[in-house]
């Protein structure tokens, strides 16, 4: 309990925690308030995987943010380029680009943990305004299937949420491909690296397939 007392209370003094809908802790002596723990807003980060699993940012109440990068990753004329197009449009979906500092930061982590060859310019662009926001004092989420994102998500000590959260109910999944002699690979492949001339494999989105109950 020591540990949790606000600071202007006394040795003496005795209060009670009470914990909000919205996850503050409010501190109560004798019947007065003596310590808020302002909640922090909650922003979630669209990546590729999310819009093409069939994300509507429309749909959604919390503030949303994505970067150029991904909606480049989707194709022109598609549901998911479409609704990213309308939702920009009508201001649900915000666009920005995360200063170098954090793309640094990302870059690091991912390569620490061994995603960096398997994550795209628009995968380090979402982890990099993921930590930005987290940064400004948000709590930041990013809303993935994809998990080398999900990896260097957890190394970098940022929150992030799969599709079946907001009751999408397809997995993106990815086909491993070597850029040198073009051999495919599949997804659970255990190296990183082509069998057959040894070069570092790449990844790119197979269709989606719906999850089996
Ligand atoms: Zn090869």
């Amino acid at each position: 309990m020591k540990n949790h007392m606000p600071n202007n209370a006394t040795s003496s003094t005795v209060f009670k925690r009470h914990f909000t809908n919205d996850r503050r802790i409010v501190y109560y002596a004798e019947g007065k308030v003596m310590e808020k723990e302002p909640a922090k807003q909650k922003i979630i980060v669209l990546d590729t995987s999310a819009f093409i699993a069939g994300f509507e940012p429309l749909s959604i109440q919390i503030p949303q943010f994505s970067v150029p990068e991904v909606k480049e990753e989707l194709a022109v004329d598609s549901l998911p380029r479409t609704r990213f197009d309308a939702a920009v449009e009508n201001g649900k979906l915000k666009i920005k680009t995360p200063q170098s500092e954090f793309v640094e930061k990302a870059r690091r982590s991912a390569k620490i943990v061994g995603d960096l060859s398997f994550l795209s310019d628009a995968d380090m662009q979402v982890l990099a305004l993921a930590l930005e926001i987290k940064d400004s004092g948000y709590r930041s989420q990013i809303v993935t299937d994809d998990y080398s994102i999900q990896n260097v998500a957890n190394q970098l000590g940022i929150e992030f949420t799969p599709l079946i959260t907001f009751g999408i109910k397809y997995r993106f999944r990815w086909i491993l491909y070597c850029p040198a002699c073009h051999n495919k690979y599949s997804a659970d492949y255990q190296s990183k690296y082509c069998r057959i001339c040894g070069e570092v494999l790449k990844r790119k989105p197979r269709r989606k397939t719906q999850l089996q109950n």
